[in-house]
């Protein structure tokens, strides 16, 4: 065997073991029992103890050294630069910080999800300040003496981006949302909200049809109900998630849609790809991009509404909604709501920048956990114009803290704004997508993005990524345009 093929061996073996990972966080928040939490904690350390050891073994240095990337193929070179890319920072991180990391952050979990549901927030601070902690410790050994640390765990979920460059794209974006915002509430005339029950089992028959029509491959994936809906695996075992609120339909069919679009790009990825590190999304943001675009320009087009305002009064009988054109501005209802999983795509990124800017603060040491309650009502106020009424509605709202996600916000807005670049070229190489659309047909725009972008998997760097699939250079402007193309029209202004 050649170096080239000893260290691809390697690395598949690592590969299928981080596969059975995941799964381990797939079933602690699907079917483990309750009371595992403590010993999931231990089990989940250990396989990250080995991970981290067979990323950080000095055989791939060995080999990496010995292989002549220009012997190599465009996909074996891609394998290099990301083996290259792991490793690095594997052996940039004490193997104790690293176990420790996985220990803390599976227990703290728990506790999140407690402290959530007794409206809490102290009870999750002291534990939320250790996770901060061992994650700056982490930012300190992967950034070195001169790099930034915020930078650092940021260019885990989307190599190459920097905070400094999404602020500034952010900055570009954040005036137009707010004149958009503005105009809309002034408009003064809302959409009328759905009120309705809708029973669960209904809910969960049309989403998994939802699914299929997106081209979610059941034989290779399952959806199951979590608190917080997300999308786990690649390859041939992707699974996902979604929840229900007897009054709230659109939670579930949409984080349904949005998942499957996360499920699909996995499972459109090359097969030969497959066990090795192209066989995975490239990017968190890039992820992002195809399940808002499944999710929004897809899901929330007029056309498609069209179709599932049938189908839903084909599941639930009438529920109160006189035309589709009602049902489309029922489903595009733009209000300043609490929740970031729940919020329309106006709202959306004011939520993503919100936290965006508080993380950097509490990364760089600027703003304390403490004080994080605070911070978070006050600019909540000024964003969304309304008080936060309770923890679960604010500060404690979302996983991703509590797990040491942090870095990964703003790639749901930088998946947006991929999201805008692909879907004005996808109109453009599918002129009559909305036909297709109205009866329920995604295939024809499925079909590019898994040509175009889906099935390349990490074959190239994130935005060469857009840019090879769009032609275009990533910016903000298509977002904008789109979003203020639909409200305008929506909403008359
Ligand atoms: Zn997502």
């Amino acid at each position: 065997m050649t170096p080239f093929d000893r260290l691809m061996h390697y690395q598949r073996q690592t590969e299928a073991l981080g596969q059975v990972a995941g799964r381990l966080g797939w079933d602690q928040e699907t079917v483990m029992p309750r009371g595992a939490a403590e010993q999931r904690g231990e089990e989940t350390a250990a396989m990250e103890s080995v991970l981290h050891a067979r990323r950080s073994d000095p055989r791939i240095g060995e080999w990496l050294e010995a292989i002549d990337p220009a012997g190599l193929s465009e996909v074996g070179r891609a394998q290099i630069r990301l083996i290259r890319r792991s490793y690095e920072r594997a052996v940039k991180v004490p193997a104790d910080l690293a176990a420790e990391i996985a220990r803390v952050t599976s227990l703290a979990q728990g506790i999140w999800a407690e402290a959530r549901a007794a409206e809490d927030v102290a009870g999750f601070l002291p534990t939320l300040g250790r996770v901060v902690d061992l994650r700056r410790q982490e930012a300190a050994a992967l950034a070195g003496s001169e790099g930034d640390l915020y930078d650092a765990l940021l260019d885990d979920y989307e190599p190459g981006a920097t905070g400094a460059a999404l602020d500034q794209m952010f900055g570009e974006l954040r005036p137009r949302l707010v004149a958009l915002r503005e105009a809309i509430m002034g408009a003064g005339h809302q959409p009328a909200a759905l009120n309705h029950e809708f029973p669960e089992e209904g809910q969960l028959r049309l989403s998994r049809d939802l699914a299929r029509s997106f081209g979610y491959d059941f034989n290779f994936g399952r959806i199951d109900k979590a608190v917080h809906p997300f999308s786990s695996g690649s390859g041939r075992d992707v699974r996902i998630t979604t929840r229900t609120n007897p009054r709230d339909p659109f939670n579930c069919f949409y984080s349904t849609i949005h998942e499957v679009g996360h499920a699909c790009y996995e499972q459109n990825i090359d097969p030969d790809y497959g066990l090795t590190p192209l066989g995975r999304g490239v990017s968190m943001g890039v992820h992002e991009s195809q399940s808002r675009i499944y999710e929004n320009q897809l899901g929330r087009s007029e056309a498609f509404c069209g179709f599932l305002y049938r189908r839903m009064a084909e599941e639930f009988g009438d529920f109160g909604v006189s035309d589709a054109r009602a049902f489309y501005g029922a489903v595009n209802r733009v209000h300043a709501g609490y929740i970031r999983t729940e919020a329309d795509e106006v709202h959306y990124n004011l939520h993503v920048l919100l936290r965006f800017d508080l993380e950097r603060e509490m990364i760089a040491g600027r703003l304390a956990v403490g004080d994080l309650e605070e911070a978070w009502n006050s600019r909540f106020a000024a964003d969304f114009g309304v008080a936060v009424d309770r923890p679960s509605n604010g500060c404690l709202q979302d996983v991703h803290w509590s797990v040491g996600l942090f870095g990964y916000f703003p790639t749901y807005t930088l998946g947006n704004v991929y999201a805008g670049c692909l879907y004005q070229a996808l109109r453009a190489a599918v002129p009559d997508l909305d036909a297709g659309l109205g009866r329920g047909e995604t295939g024809a725009a499925t079909a590019w993005l898994a040509e175009n972008l889906q099935r390349h998997g990490g074959l190239c760097e994130p935005r060469e990524t857009i840019r090879r699939a769009t032609g275009m250079e990533p910016g903000v402007e298509p977002l904008l345009a789109y979003l203020e193309a639909k409200f305008s029209a929506l909403y008359g202004i």
